[in-house]
């Protein structure tokens, strides 16, 4: 556990899977954790209900709306830019609206969320932005345009780390590897590809990214910036 008693954290794209254990592992360690979600009201009001987090209607593929979220938020201390989809298949099949919706989601959002944030977040903020193990490595057919956009934020962290440095805001991308959500499901079509890949053989749990995401916005996490930190199971060993 790390105390993040008045400490200030936003999750954008908390309702469901890791970043809603991200919700929970901040709550549970103090802080006052609002989060956003875009279709699953429910699943976001439920977890409100649990945590005592406060849960904020806002599309992240939506610039306008992603910025005025954050800035409404004030000061913050954590932002984790959580969102995003994954649109897998056939570059040639693919519907070219889908892909460029993903951009905007996976990628757009999290720049601009994560400048906005640093507008006013204070000295020693943390900004934690869950990339995934596609941005190193894309070991199977049609996940192009998805690794495209966790490449994309790796660049954008270490580029984000220099800016922010001079004021001790870090800026860290985790990368998890095949993760048990509603997007990647441990019993899904997927399984036993990705299983081949890894030196674990099973997906991982959500609570094994919030420790991370916990330990990078925590005092022992300080020195931490502009790194991509990978927990895959060995996917990319
Ligand atoms: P899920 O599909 O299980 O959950 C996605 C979360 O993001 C939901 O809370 C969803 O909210 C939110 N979200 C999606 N689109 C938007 C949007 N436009 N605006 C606001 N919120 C949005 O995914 P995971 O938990 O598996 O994935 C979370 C992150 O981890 C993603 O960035 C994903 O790319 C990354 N990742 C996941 C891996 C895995 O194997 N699961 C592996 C590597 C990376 P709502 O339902 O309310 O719209």
């Amino acid at each position: 556990m790390t105390d993040f008693h008045e400490k200030k954290v936003m999750v954008l794209g908390g309702s469901r899977g890791i970043g809603a254990a991200i919700v929970r592992r901040f709550a549970k360690d103090g802080a006052k954790v609002t989060f956003t979600y875009a279709g699953s009201k429910d699943a976001a009001d439920a977890l409100a209900a649990e945590t005592g987090a406060e849960a904020v209607k806002s599309d992240a593929g939506d610039r306008s709306q992603t910025i005025a979220t954050v800035k409404a938020a004030g000061a913050l201390d954590v932002l984790v830019v959580n969102a995003g989809t994954l649109v897998l298949g056939d570059p040639l099949e693919t519907d070219p609206d889908a892909v460029d919706r993903m951009i905007d989601i996976n990628v757009r959002a999290p720049y601009h969320a994560s400048v906005e944030a640093a507008r006013q977040m204070p000295e020693g903020g943390r900004i934690i932005i869950i990339g995934s193990v596609n941005g190193d490595r894309m070991p199977f057919a049609g996940g192009a345009a998805y690794a495209l956009t966790k490449s994309a934020v790796q660049g954008m962290a270490r580029g984000l780390a220099r800016d922010f440095g001079p004021r001790n805001i870090t800026v860290n991308v985790i990368q998890p590897g095949p993760i048990d959500t509603d997007m990647n499901p441990a019993d899904g079509p997927m399984k036993d590809t990705m299983h081949g890949f890894m030196a674990l053989k099973r997906h991982g749990r959500p609570e094994e990214i919030s420790g991370l995401a916990a330990y990078l916005a925590g005092p022992e996490g300080g020195f931490i910036t502009g790194a991509m930190h990978t927990i895959d199971g060995g996917m990319g060993a």
